[in-house]
């Protein structure tokens, strides 16, 4: 199968690292489990470009290469990729395609072929989503850590994990009828690797 995989909180445990950015600069002292939603801006107050605008600094500062991999996603990874193809689809923008890069050598160095960055997080409307990409990559399945890019996609049909950690808050806020049949929400690596078996 060809399986494309999000690389922020799916393998990137980007949230606890931005947050102390926030915190630091801001002289907050907010915690992973307080972000209920995404769009950052809904905790943090202010804009979506504040928050963007936010982003794009911490993308720039030294902090950005203390991001670690998301449990067991190494060596799930590893595994996979031994079976299928896999790439990576982000919505992350293309200036930070090099440092990008730099922690797939550290933790992903031979499993993954291609990175595509579609932009959406800093400018929406220009860029092209995720759904999109799986259609031109011809994906079998998307593994992804959003709420509404998942039901996006499974709602197009396209076979869905969502990897939705205990140990923050978000995707919290749905009903079970929104959850198309194409998505399946999972709690951890080591369970997308026994589902794809
Ligand atoms: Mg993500």
């Amino acid at each position: 199968m060809k399986i494309a995989i999000d690389i922020d909180g799916v393998l990137a445990d980007m949230m606890p690292v931005l947050n102390n950015f926030y915190n630091k600069k801001f002289g907050t002292s907010f915690s992973v489990g307080d972000y209920k939603y995404h769009d950052l801006e809904k905790t943090w107050g202010g804009s979506k470009e504040d928050a963007v605008r936010i982003v794009e600094e911490f993308f720039q500062s030294p902090d950005f290469s203390e991001i670690l991999p998301i449990a067991n996603s190494p060596k799930s990874v590893l595994n996979l990729s031994k079976k299928h193809e896999l790439f990576l689809v982000t919505s992350r923008p293309q200036n930070i395609k090099q440092r990008t890069l730099e922690f797939l050598q550290n933790y992903f160095p031979k499993e993954i072929k291609k990175v595509i960055h579609t932009g959406q997080y800093v400018s929406p409307a220009s860029s092209i989503n995720k759904f999109d990409v799986c259609v031109q990559e011809k994906a079998d399945v998307l593994i992804e850590d959003c709420l509404e890019i998942a039901i996006d996609c499974a709602n197009h049909g396209l076979k869905t994990f969502l990897l939705d950690s205990s140990l923050n808050q978000l995707n919290r806020e749905y009903s079970e009828g929104e959850i198309p049949k194409n998505l399946l929400r999972v709690k951890s690596w080591p369970e997308i690797v026994e589902r794809l078996k």
